[in-house]
């Protein structure tokens, strides 16, 4: 099926399809390569799968302990093997959707691994494609840091973890970040003994520092050592690591390694293409252009923005301005979540990230317990909303929000930051009522009333 396109993508993540959706409705002849399965990481070995095992767990849990508000569930039993069968149904069904679209628009799809013979020819086995157009999109993969034994017997990557047979007696993460929390919380729902093990002081480092804290709290079932660093994992899957100076050492069933990706750049023929990369992988500028004429990049392969939304919306960027429009991303209004129990996400600056960005900060937490609706289906888990404003002219810098499925709210917070609302202008909107996201603006208003009080 050789032959010469007007766009070729590398990689079939929510970068690259979404990429070649729309170049395929721009009525571009495209080309879609993939090695593995469409959809990527995000629907393979990524957000969906653990989306999917966590609300079985989640289900599994709550049936647990709906004591409390009436529910009383004697035999409750959760079995792995139905939940993995339920996940790979709702991968199938998620593939057979990219399928259709690919159809749909005319996208011709190849499955092989791609590598450039130059700028605008690519090879996949024997077969070779041309484009003036190229974008690459062939996200990440776990990172293995070079600690003695992390790549024992007992020591597995995110995406192992997704096709497991039999739960674990205990797991001991690797990493306090957002993958390492979410299987925490998977296993940890479940009776596993839990482990998390970070290097630094808190638990995802980019979230604002007050919700992390209370983060971890609320994550009871699971043990946390934190500003402690992994020194050597045994083959039978003791974890050795130093805290505040001390050895110590944990016997796991299973140990996660969840300290970060590194981008899928290796093998590509990047340099013949004459496309440089750094620490991040693929350099791009601000267009999302690599340093070859003609080649663009998206997704976790630059390293800029590593979720599946930002990967699409770079590969609708991208494909709007090849096609000759004018398309930006608003980097700062990039929501993101943690689909932990309960759920944390966020969408713009931190207040630390706020002042030095030079602003003056006025910024509001309120408890979400002050609120009926999630006192009513939450009872006492931890919740909380925190924003953060610009005191001049009050426009919403950041939104950061604790409890419940708070995943689902985040994306007003990107509305309002886009947008460029003030504090006053969500003042003024009408949220229903009763609903959780009427904390939002409650902590609004505590913002405006400290400043009318001072
Ligand atoms: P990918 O999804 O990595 O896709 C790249 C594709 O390129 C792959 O299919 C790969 O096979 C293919 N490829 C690579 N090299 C070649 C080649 N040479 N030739 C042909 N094909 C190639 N993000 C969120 O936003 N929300 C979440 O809840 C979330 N949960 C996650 C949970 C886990 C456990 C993990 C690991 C990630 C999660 N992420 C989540 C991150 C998200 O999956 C990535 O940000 C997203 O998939 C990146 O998309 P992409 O298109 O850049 O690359």
């Amino acid at each position: 099926m050789a032959g010469d396109y007007d766009i070729i993508i590398i990689g079939a993540g929510p970068g690259g399809y979404v990429a070649a959706e729309r170049a395929g409705a721009a009525g571009k002849k495209t080309l879609l390569i993939e090695k593995g399965h469409l959809g990527g990481v995000c629907l393979n070995e990524g957000c969906i799968p653990t989306k999917t095992l966590l609300n079985s767990a989640k289900h599994y849990f709550h049936s647990l302990h709906s004591g409390d508000i009436g529910v009383h569930v004697d035999s409750a039993r959760f079995e792995l093997s139905e939940a993995m069968a339920w996940k790979e149904k709702v991968i199938d069904t998620n593939r057979k959707g990219i399928a259709f679209m690919m159809k749909k628009y005319k996208v011709d799809v190849v499955q092989g691994e791609a590598r450039f013979l130059d700028r605008s020819t690519i090879a996949v086995g024997d077969e070779q494609y041309t484009a003036r157009t190229i974008i690459v999109a062939t996200g990440s993969s776990p990172f293995i840091p070079p600690i003695p034994g992390a790549d024992g017997p007992k020591v597995v990557t995110s995406t192992e973890l997704l096709s497991l047979e039999t739960l674990p007696g205990s797991l001991t993460v690797v990493g306090g970040g957002v993958i390492g929390l979410e299987f925490a919380s998977f296993f940890s729902m479940l009776g596993v003994e839990v482990h998390v093990v970070e290097m630094l002081d808190e638990v995802v480092p980019f979230m604002e520092p007050e919700l992390a804290k209370n983060l971890q709290r609320a994550m009871k079932q699971v043990k946390f050592h934190l500003g402690a660093k992994v020194t050597s994992i045994d083959t039978d899957g003791t974890v050795h690591f130093e805290e505040k100076g001390k050895e110590q050492s944990l016997a796991s069933g299973l140990v996660l390694m969840a300290v970060g990706r590194r981008p899928n750049i290796d093998g590509l023929g990047l340099k013949e293409a004459g496309i440089r990369t750094g620490r991040g992988g693929i350099l791009v500028n601000d267009m999302l252009q690599a340093t070859a004429p003609g080649v663009w990049a998206i997704g976790d392969v630059i390293g800029k923005s590593l979720f599946a939304h930002s990967a699409s919306r770079m590969g609708e960027m991208v494909v709007d301005r090849i096609c000759g429009g004018v398309d930006d991303i608003d980097w700062n209004a990039i929501p993101w979540a943690v689909y932990t129990w309960p759920e944390a996400a966020a969408c713009g600056m931190t207040e630390a990230q706020a002042k030095e960005a030079g602003f003056e900060v006025a910024s509001g937490t309120v408890h979400m317990r002050i609120n009926a609706r999630f006192l009513a289906e939450n009872g006492t888990t931890p919740g909380m909303v925190k924003i953060v404003a610009d005191k001049d002219g009050g426009a919403i810098l950041g939104i950061h929000l604790l409890g419940g499925v708070c995943s689902e709210m985040v994306h007003s917070a990107a509305l309002m930051i886009q947008g460029g609302m003030t504090l006053r202008d969500v003042a003024k909107t009408v949220f229903p009522h009763p609903s959780v996201s009427e904390v939002i603006r409650e902590a609004v208003l505590s913002i405006l009333e400290k400043e009318e009080h001072s």
